[in-house]
Parts: C-alpha cells; sequence; structure tokens
C-alpha cells in the first residue's frame, strides 16, 4: 500500500514510529505536512497539491492532526476522503473529538460513564450551576485548553464562584465538573484501536498537582485494566467514529468515567509505558480494514 501519514513533523516521535512500522510491512510511505497542502475545490475533480505536486495514489492517510490545526487539516483529510482514500481516523470524527461540548453530550447519550458536568458561557446565577454538578470542590475547564492548561481546581465554593466569574470575564465557553477525589490524582490512558484497547497506562500527577498530564510532570505505568474500564474506553471511541483513539478515563466511586477522547494519541508515552508496538498495530488495522472509496464524508 502507499501511505500518507499527515503531520506538520516527519521527526515526532509518532510519526517516525508509524512511518518506521509501516516501512517494516513493506509498504510505501509519505509523510505529508497538511498546512503546506493546497486544493483544487472544481467540481468533479477533487485535487491536492503539496510541494509543487498533485498528490496520486494514496490508498490510506494516517491523520496526525495537532489541536490548533484542526480547522485546515480536517478539510486537507476531506480532501483525500473525497479522492477515496481511506482515513484510519475519519475528519468528521477528529472534528467532533475536538469539541469537547459535543464529544461529551454524544457520550452521555450512549449512557457511557462521565464525571457530573455542567457547561456553561454566561451564567446568571453561579451559584445555581455550582449546585447542580454537587457543590466544591469542582473542576471548571475551559472549553479550548489542552495538556492541562485552563483546568483548575476550586476547593471551596467561593473559590470557585471567583473562577467562574473570571471565566465569564473573558467571554469564555467552560464546563463545570464534578471533582474525582478518590482518582488520587491519577487517569487512565487507553490505546483503542479498532474495537480492542492494545495498551493502557495509569498516569500519576506529582506532588502538589492533581492533573496528571505528563506535560505537567506526571509520570505513567503500566496498568491492567478492569473488563468495564476496557468495554467503556471501547464503547467512547466507537461514539466518536474513532478507529484509532486515547481514551482518558479517571476512576470514580461510581465507576469508569470518560474524561477525553483523543484522535490523534501520542505514542511516545504509551509505548514506552507499556512496551508494545502500537505503530506496529496500527498499520495491521489499516492492512486489515483499508477500503478504498468507503468513507462517510463524501455525502449521502
Ligand atoms: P486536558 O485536555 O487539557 O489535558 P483534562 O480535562 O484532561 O485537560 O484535565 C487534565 C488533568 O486534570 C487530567 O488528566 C486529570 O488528571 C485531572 N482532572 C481533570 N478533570 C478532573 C476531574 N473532574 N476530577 C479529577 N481530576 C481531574
Ligand atoms: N496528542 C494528545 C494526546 O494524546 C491530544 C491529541 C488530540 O487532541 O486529539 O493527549
Amino acid at each position: 500500500m502507499n501511505i500518507a501519514i499527515l503531520s506538520r513533523n516527519a521527526k515526532l516521535y509518532s510519526s517516525r514510529r508509524l512511518a518506521e512500522a509501516a516501512k517494516q510491512r513493506g509498504h510505501d510511505v509519505s509523510v505529508v505536512n497538511p498546512l503546506k497542502c493546497y486544493m483544487d475545490i472544481t467540481s468533479m475533480r477533487p485535487g491536492i497539491y503539496y510541494r509543487g505536486e498533485q498528490l496520486r495514489g494514496f490508498d490510506a492517510v494516517i491523520p496526525r492532526i495537532g489541536a490548533s490545526i484542526t480547522f485546515y487539516g480536517t478539510a486537507v483529510l476531506r480532501q483525500l476522503e473525497m479522492m477515496g482514500v481511506y482515513p484510519v481516523n475519519e475528519s468528521v470524527a477528529i472534528g467532533r473529538s475536538r469539541d469537547k461540548l459535543r464529544s461529551l453530550q454524544l457520550l452521555a447519550r450512549k449512557g457511557i460513564g462521565l464525571p457530573v458536568t455542567g457547561f456553561a458561557h454566561d451564567v446568571d446565577d453561579t451559584g445555581e450551576l455550582i449546585k447542580l454538578v454537587g457543590g466544591a470542590p469542582l473542576v471548571v475547564k475551559l472549553l479550548e485548553g489542552t495538556q492541562g492548561k485552563g483546568v483548575v481546581l476550586a476547593e471551596t465554593k467561593k473559590a470557585a464562584e471567583s473562577v467562574i466569574d473570571a471565566f465569564r470575564e473573558l467571554n469564555a465557553n467552560f464546563l463545570v465538573q464534578e471533582f474525582i477525589k478518590e482518582a488520587g490524582g491519577s487517569d487512565i490512558r487507553a490505546l483503542v484501536i479498532g474495537e480492542k484497547v492494545v495498551a493502557a497506562m495509569m498516569r500519576t500527577a506529582k506532588e502538589g498537582e492533581f492533573r496528571s498530564n505528563l506535560h505537567r510532570g506526571g509520570s505513567a505505568r503500566v496498568i491492567k485494566l478492569t473488563p468495564e474500564e476496557r468495554s467503556t474506553a471501547v464503547r467512547a471511541a466507537k461514539t466518536m467514529g474513532l478507529n484509532v483513539a486515547g481514551v482518558d478515563i479517571l476512576r470514580s466511586n461510581h465507576g469508569p468515567v470518560i474524561m477525553e477522547v483523543n484522535s490523534s494519541p501520542g505514542l511516545e508515552g504509551i509505548e514506552l509505558a507499556t512496551g508494545k508496538d502500537v505503530a506496529g498495530q496500527i498499520i495491521d488495522f489499516i492492512d486489515k480494514s483499508a477500503k478504498p472509496h468507503k468513507t462517510k464524508t463524501r455525502g449521502k
């Protein structure tokens, strides 16, 4: 097969590993920077150009689109889909997963465990919103945040009110969430491919921090998931329509709850923590599933 990896940087661990794994399995592979692509949106012959040449002949594409380039990156992916290239994750599913509100609404509809969560923009009655999620301590999150930025733990009702008021002043969308104290500053990253969890790790926040992001100094170790956690992760990925997903789970008193479903999960942390060849399994999945002209984005 001829596989494209849509990534801004071929040197990043995940892009490198995917390219390596594809080559090992006898595939041709090119890393294409989506921001350098331009598109021909002429009727009947969607085309895409890169560094002065038309891109042709790809059988499959692995999108590695960072949150900051979601808009243009998914447009490039959509163009490839319209040309019949098989995407391991579809543009529609990526767009869906990048919208936290939309994601949580979809997961809630399917009955998947979630922290009690309220969404707001400009509430008149902050007290009512706090009451809705069961009072302090609670977590307030900016909708646009990644890597734990814009995630605040408010330990008292007073603190919660001032954080919410500050976010309102910023004119930002935010969510207010039950604080899962019993998770003890740890969360689980389950890497789902197809209908299986292929690797899982537990990330633990450093001393004095409740956010377990590795970017914030958290540490990772391999962990065995319960059957309920496995099925929650798989159902969450499926609900988002993602074949490859990094599902973030907290262990709460009311069972596993989903925090987030990532469509371009980083491979470095999970491969190093678990010793698993996740990149290889992504390529194997493509080998098995790639069917040209079979994406949902072409409209009905
Ligand atoms: P981001 O998408 O920016 O990483 P998250 O929503 O994943 O933000 O939050 C960052 C970290 O904060 C999580 O990995 C988790 O450790 C912690 N955290 C987030 N929400 C909660 C919560 N409701 N209860 C307990 N800890 C939380
Ligand atoms: N790469 C990031 C992670 O695995 C997030 C990617 C995304 O926003 O989909 O945590």
